[in-house]
């Protein structure tokens, strides 16, 4: 049985990341959704990490092979908690490979090698959609439902009219 951890901010969660978390869910046993808390950032994000968590569980509550989980260690200390020896992550243009080669480099050595990077490419519709993008258009009353759930959609429309 294979385990992969998919760490990220999710912040709001987007049909990129789902569509990494189908192509991953197809391939291995068990993807487990890693909302990552940097602790200098606690409150300072969208959602907050337990809205995120919510979310995130309500989208895949019929899904039997997607857990989610929310931490603010190391990834490799959360991949190792979860008996993940691989970490997920996703591609969607040079620019992402740039940043997931240096980290893949740095969990690999600090794990001894006992954790790799496995990156998936983004689908083409989704190679363009990221969690700034959506609160942008949020931010500027611009539509961007197709980027997301309808679940995060309702979430942020609760969120602009000042409730929880
Ligand atoms: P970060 O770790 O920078 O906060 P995110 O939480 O936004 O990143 O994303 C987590 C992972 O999902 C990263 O590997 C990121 O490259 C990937 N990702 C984000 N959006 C997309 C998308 N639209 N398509 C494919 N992968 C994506």
């Amino acid at each position: 049985m294979t385990k992969v951890l998919y760490p990220g901010s999710f912040d709001p969660i987007t049909l990129g990341h789902m569509n990494i978390i189908k192509q991953a869910s197809d391939i291995f046993d068990e993807v487990i959704v890693a909302i990552m808390q940097n602790p200098d950032k606690i409150n300072k994000g969208f959602f907050t990490v337990e809205e995120r968590l919510a979310i995130i569980n309500e989208i895949y509550k019929d899904n039997d092979n997607v857990k989610v989980i929310s931490s603010s260690g190391a990834t490799i200390n959360v991949a190792r908690e979860n008996d993940c020896k691989i970490i997920v992550r996703g591609l969607r243009n040079i620019i992402d490979f740039a940043q997931e080669y240096s980290l893949q480099q740095i969990n690999k050595e600090i794990s001894n090698n006992e954790i790799r990077t496995v990156c998936l490419f983004a689908d083409k519709d989704y190679q363009d959609i990221s969690s700034s993008m959506v609160k942008e258009l949020y931010r500027l009353d611009i539509d961007y439902s197709k980027y997301v759930s309808s679940i995060v959609e309702e979430k942020m429309k609760i969120k602009k009219l000042g409730g929880k």
